[in-house]
């Protein structure tokens, strides 16, 4: 990291009234800074890293509150954080062998993971992830019997892209970091390439966030559809 980088954690108050964050992160983005914003209880928080001149021409732009030192993190874009990138959906399918699919919208398809054991919120239980093709977003509320099989949607919502570098370059880098607001499943979650490759190979972890339940099995606890509230054995029945 070059010497002459800095980093501020800073407060907008929301009185009288905090620009948007679409307007603080282009602003931020002008001068040539990098980190993220979100609303925040009442106004904005920032975090912005750079040249140390700008940054204190950002916190003057903005009327920043509190600003304190923060810490260079390496991000690669300004984002705006606490804002949906699109829907994502898990359906249970039986096919040849019970597995999961997490489909997260991204560009406009459902890039997805087909996951054996399904999501968990305990951070200590690391999942395999195996990705496949992508789907058409408007085949996300399928469910019924499908050939043999049958699928139900287990879980669905909105999410929000996390992480230091935009997607989708951090999938296709291997390290996607997303806070999901489905019904069962909430809160931040990170996916780790393990293997590249063609049938790439990768890990779905909960991160250690208010959501996590460490010690719960989310997919015993919880089996029926979030549309119907079947269960697969009920639709297959
Ligand atoms: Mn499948």
């Amino acid at each position: 990291m070059p010497a002459d980088r800095a980093a501020i954690r800073a407060t907008v108050p929301g009185e009288p009234s905090a620009p948007p964050p679409d307007e603080v992160a282009a602003r931020a983005r002008a001068l040539g800074l990098l980190g993220w914003v979100r609303r925040a209880e009442s106004g904005l928080l920032l975090h912005a890293e750079g040249d140390p001149a700008a940054l204190e021409r950002l916190a003057a732009e903005l009327g920043a509150g509190a600003v304190e030192r923060g810490r260079v993190e390496g991000h690669e874009q300004f984002a705006v954080r606490g804002v949906s990138a699109g829907a994502f959906v898990v359906q249970e399918h039986a096919a040849t062998a019970r597995h999961f699919d997490l489909r997260l919208e991204v560009d406009g398809v459902m890039r997805s993971w087909a996951v054996p054991k399904g999501p968990s919120l305990d951070p200590a239980t690391k999942r395999l992830a195996l990705q496949v093709a992508d789907h058409d977003v408007d085949r996300d509320g399928f469910e019924g019997r499908l050939g043999d099989g049958g699928v139900i949607v287990w879980d669905r919502g909105a999410y929000e892209q996390g992480g230091r570098v935009p997607w989708p370059e951090a999938i296709e880098r291997g390290h996607a970091v997303l806070v999901l607001h489905g019904e069962k499943l909430r809160g931040g979650f990170a996916l780790q390439r393990t293997r590249p490759g063609p049938k790439a190979q990768w890990l779905l972890v909960k991160r250690r966030d208010d959501d996590a339940r460490p010690g719960s099995d989310i997919v015993a606890e919880r089996p029926e559809s979030v549309l119907s509230g079947r269960t697969l054995d009920e639709l297959l029945g």
